[in-house]
């Protein structure tokens, strides 16, 4: 169905694109993508080229850059794939959640949409990944779910954990050694009011969250 073809630098690209998009609407600065891709300015020019060439995006000189309709299907897909193969690398071999956004930054290269497709018949059509994003179906839609941040939590309100803002394994391992996986329930006991830190309950054991854990958590509010 696809014929184009695109390397794994070119797909990379087109991903930050749609995460900055998607984190504010709109066209895409030439200097925002190069910071998310950890690049100068100069080189995000020159793949932002190539990428128009393949009409992958509409890019516009000193003004920047969205995703055409098939840049933007590649992207959604591309996010199928790494949350499909997170929650295989969970699920099925038995890894932490801290441990496979590396693995499927590389799986989700895998050329081929059959190999996808049995991958999310074998795991029962998850739809939301280890971390709680929600993973796009064959047709590029997705589930938004209703969840806020744990800092909105004032005292005495309660929530369950649904996802996080922050992927870095270091989070993660911390919110596991708290118990704070997903589907775990809290209860916000106090806030500071100078620097909006928490105290918690979490099933027996009461606990401090900087304001910044607070920030990066997200609940459903039970
Ligand atoms: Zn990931």
């Amino acid at each position: 169905m696809n014929a184009l073809l695109t390397t794994s630098a070119e797909e990379n690209y087109l991903k930050a694109i749609f995460k900055i998009a998607e984190k504010e609407p709109g066209v895409v600065l030439t200097n925002a993508l190069a910071a998310e891709m950890g690049t100068s300015a100069a080189s995000a020019t020159d793949m932002l080229k190539r990428l128009s060439d393949k009409q992958l995006v509409a890019y516009e000189k000193y003004r920047g850059v969205t995703l055409s309709e098939t840049g933007n299907r590649l992207a959604t897909a591309l996010i199928r794939k790494h949350r499909l193969w997170e929650v295989f690398l969970v699920d099925k071999l038995g890894f932490a959640w801290d441990e496979v956004h590396d693995f499927a930054e590389q799986l989700e290269h895998i050329q081929g949409e059959t190999l996808t497709e049995r991958l999310d018949n074998f795991l029962g059509h998850p739809r939301f990944d280890p971390h709680g994003d929600p993973i796009p179906d064959a047709q590029g839609k997705w589930m938004r779910r209703t969840q806020t941040r744990l800092l909105t939590l004032s005292p005495g309100q309660r929530g369950i954990v649904t996802g996080v803002d922050d992927h870095s394994p270091t989070f993660l391992q911390y919110l596991a050694e708290l118990g704070l996986s997903l589907g775990a329930e809290l209860e916000v006991l106090e806030r500071t009011a100078y620097d909006q830190s928490a105290k918690v309950r979490i099933g027996e054991r009461e606990t401090v969250l900087s304001e910044k854990v607070g920030q990066n958590l997200f609940v459903r509010i039970i």
